[in-house]
């Protein structure tokens, strides 16, 4: 099975880890992803749910992800789930 792969400065190939899933339960609405993210894949959202209304981070653009992770890393909570993509 072959990924979408892209190219490092030093001309050598690397396996990006695109955005699949964000949990709004474990989300805390801190933000760190937000920041770390450059292609505004990325958006605080309001639902509501027995407890009432809640603020959690939500995927509002996965396709201009470049699978860098950065918001994954930035988590203090977990909440991503990252993988290749088949090309
Ligand atoms: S992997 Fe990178 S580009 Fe994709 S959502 Fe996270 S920070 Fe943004
Ligand atoms: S960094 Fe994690 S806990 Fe904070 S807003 Fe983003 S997904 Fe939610």
């Amino acid at each position: 099975m072959a990924f979408i792969t892209g190219i490092r400065k030093n001309g050598k190939e690397w396996t990006p880890k695109f955005i699949f899933e964000l949990s709004k339960e474990s989300c805390i609405a801190c933000g760190r992803c937000f920041k770390a993210c450059a292609y505004a894949c990325l958006a605080l959202e309001e639902y509501e749910d027995d407890d009432g209304e809640k603020t959690y981070m939500s995927i509002v653009d996965d396709g201009a992800c470049i699978g860098c992770e950065a918001c994954a890393k930035a988590c203090p909570k977990s909440c991503f789930t990252h993988a290749p993509v088949e090309a």
